[in-house]
């Protein structure tokens, strides 16, 4: 579900429809953005606060060059406990260093709450797993 960047509820997101749209819209889940069709207009508004934002241009920023594989990558070895410079993905970008800072949070605020990270047979080389719980 998309988040309002503003206010972070997502409740109240609507997609924005241009054109003429098919009536009735669900108004759930839709609002209608006007008939002026434009890549600049926004593609969601939310109805809590009255933000309007491109959801697409945001993704773009984070997912253009980091390839899912490398962020599920990431995502392991943080959880691993391997240290940021020993990562298999080298962090030497903005967009990577983004993702790395917040999978790092995450994965910290996980195990503060004592959430247990599972990896199902990852292999052989289990080494890091033990120094975790040294
Ligand atoms: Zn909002």
């Amino acid at each position: 579900m998309v988040k309002c960047p503003n206010c972070q509820t997502s409740k109240s997101v609507r997609k924005l429809l241009y054109g003429f749209p098919e009536l009735p819209i669900d108004e759930n889940k839709f609002e209608l953005g006007g008939c002026v069709i434009s890549k600049d207009n926004p593609t969601h508004t939310c109805k809590n606060c009255g933000y309007e934002w491109s959801h697409k241009k945001q993704k773009n920023k984070l997912g253009k060059e980091v390839s899912s594989r490398d962020i599920e990558k990431i995502a392991v070895d943080v959880a691993l406990g391997i240290s940021k410079e020993k990562l298999r993905v080298k962090i030497d970008t903005p967009e990577l260093e983004e993702i790395y800072n917040v999978i790092k949070k995450e994965t910290d605020e996980a195990r503060e709450k004592g959430y247990a990270i599972e990896f199902p047979n990852l292999g052989t080389d289990l080494e890091p797993v033990k120094k975790m719980y040294d």
